[in-house]
């Protein structure tokens, strides 16, 4: 048995979740979560909601909410859809509890014993009215390249460019709307990464060529175009403090910790709130002094998030010189769009997960969304594609062979397991192909192939409806009862194995299957040879047929959602 450590990118707190950031970290780290756990591995799945910086502060305020507040409300609301979608994290977390701060600060402590962090003077925009120095983003102002009136600090909306604050013409607080604001001189962290970047590569040597190649390729992307020291504090409010020596640091009294610092080391904040509210054992997942070293490490995230988990985590990590756990597999994804433009949070474009959920049950999402995975490249979702993706293997391949057969076996053998006959050369031939695909499906599994993952499970429903077309067993209990005997008792067996292989990608349906056939719940993935998983459900037990597993979509509904859920461009 492995232990096995599973983290997914920590979901931004302003908002619920859209379909894109699903597909792209959280669906398939449960899906490979599933898989190992039906394997026998044991196994850790960690999230958490990223909970600090400016844009929490700003959705709080658009909310009229106190920022904890806000906070408290989105994070149970993520925790909950997340739930509803049947991702099984073991821990849900926040990158606002004690742990976290914790952590951060003994993190920023080490890190400043070792010549690694050290104070520099910024010059940034201060709020004379706001009494206070306003981020990039809380300050807005005429575009010195386009004079679009509402530039932000960070960047201009309406041409693109990068901004720096001070560069904006007539700038304002977006706070208070005054202009009465001013540069000064403030201290800040840096995080000097440029001491560190030998360490790093090295560490990317050895350990990238088991990493996914998008990861692999933005990782030396960043490690050639050099590291640059980060500024690693912020003028905020809500966020974790700085101290030194246990203590309030001096002049940094009204500063937090950037976000991008403190959230990569709620992976480890949230294991600790794990353990505290389980009784678990954190650090024989993290201290490799203290049984980490064997644990197989994974992370999931979008492309956008490479970067953060191969240098600037790795930097925290490493420039301590403890002994924590470093990630062993990174899988990143591309984007999934909509309608050849982005999924966007903030601009609420697309379909989010709480959306989604009231059109229809999660298994039709998680298939559509794993079979779609943006994988090799950027995939776009459409209203066709996943009516085809539910309609066309869900419930004509899967849904109606499972549905078929237990029928079947209810109207002719009084819905029990029927007993007699041997298997013949059909059974054979379905034996070894079940064998290639199992073994193909695992292959994928193992490797993190989701996209082809799916593929090779839906390859393996097929096998079930062309062995019920050849056997025939309509005809047959004509004629033979016995060989109709032997058939029955095949496809029942082959219908549970479904929900055992299925029970990764569509967890809900899988249980269903599970449950119609009288397999105890969660069942194992198949060890032994198709031969001796298709004899596990031994003649005289009783099955039923599963309520529909799957319901069509119809023309008219897509038409309807894609008229709600209008698409950009
Ligand atoms: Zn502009």
């Amino acid at each position: 048995m492995t232990r096995v450590l599973i983290t997914s990118a920590l979901p931004y707190i302003n908002g619920i979740k859209h379909l894109g950031n699903l597909a792209g970290s959280m669906l398939p780290a449960d899906v490979f979560a599933r898989f190992r756990r039906a394997r026998g591995d044991e196994v850790l799945y960690i999230c958490a909601t990223d909970e600090h910086g400016t844009p929490a502060e700003l959705a709080a305020a658009e909310a009229g909410q106190d920022v904890r507040a806000y906070c408290d409300e989105q994070h149970q609301l993520q925790h909950d859809i997340g739930r509803s979608f049947g991702l099984s994290f073991d821990w849900f977390g926040r990158s606002s509890n004690p742990p976290n701060h914790r952590l951060t600060q003994h993190f920023a402590e080490v890190l400043e014993s070792k010549g690694l962090i050290e104070e520099r003077t910024d010059k940034l925009i201060y709020s004379i009215d706001d009494r206070r120095f306003l981020p990039d983003r809380y300050v807005e102002g005429i575009c010195p390249h386009c004079s679009f009136p509402k530039a932000r600090g960070d960047q201009c909306d309406n041409c693109g460019n990068l901004l720096d604050p001070v560069d904006l013409i007539e700038p304002y607080s977006k706070i208070s709307g005054s202009r009465n604001i001013e540069v000064r001189d403030t201290n800040h962290l840096y995080l000097r990464q440029t001491l560190m970047a030998e360490r790093i590569r090295a560490w990317v040597d050895a350990q990238s060529p088991n990493w996914q190649p998008l990861a692999r390729s933005i990782a030396y992307k960043h490690l050639d175009e050099g590291l640059i020291d980060r500024g690693i504090t912020r003028d905020l409010e809500w966020g974790i403090p700085v101290t030194k020596d246990g203590l309030p640091r001096p002049g940094f009294e009204s500063k937090v910790f950037y976000v991008w610092f403190d959230a990569p080391i709620e992976y480890i904040g949230a294991t600790v709130e794990w353990a505290e509210g389980t009784g678990g054992d954190w650090e024989r997942w993290w201290r490799t002094d203290k049984g980490a070293a064997d644990v197989e490490y994974l992370q999931f995230m979008g492309k956008d998030n490479v970067a953060f988990h191969t240098v600037s985590f790795p930097a925290t990590i490493l420039g301590s010189e403890e002994p924590w756990k470093t990630v062993d597999r990174l899988k990143a994804f591309n984007w999934l769009n909509w309608y050849g433009g982005k999924f966007s949070t903030s601009e609420k474009r697309g379909v989010f997960m709480d959306a989604a959920l009231e059109l229809l049950p999660p298994d039709l999402w998680r298939w559509y969304l794993t079979a779609n995975a943006p994988e090799g490249s950027d995939t776009a979702f459409t209203w066709e594609q996943f009516q085809s993706a539910v309609n066309k293997d869900l419930a004509d391949v899967l849904g109606n062979f499972v549905n078929r057969i237990a029928k079947f076996a209810e109207s002719k053998f009084n819905g029990v397991v029927p007993e007699g006959g041997e298997p013949g050369p059909l059974e054979a031939k379905l034996f070894a192909d079940l064998d290639a695909g199992i073994a193909d499906l695992t292959a994928n599994l193992e490797a993190i192939e989701i996209r082809k993952s799916a593929q090779a499970l839906r390859a393996l429903w097929v096998l079930g409806n062309e062995y019920l077309q050849e056997a025939a067993p309509w005809t047959a209990i004509k004629t033979d009862r016995e060989r109709a005997a032997v058939i029955v008792r095949t496809a029942l067996n082959l219908a549970a194995l479904y929900g055992r292989l299925s029970a990764p990608f569509i967890p809900f349906a899988a249980e269903k299957i599970g449950e119609a056939f009288g397999e105890a719940w969660p069942a194992p993935w198949p060890r032994e040879g198709a031969a001796a998983e298709l004899a596990r459900i031994a003649a005289g037990r009783a099955i039923r047929a599963p309520e529909v597993l799957f319901k069509k979509i119809e023309d008219d509904q897509i038409a309807d959602w894609a008229e709600r859920f209008r698409g950009e461009g």
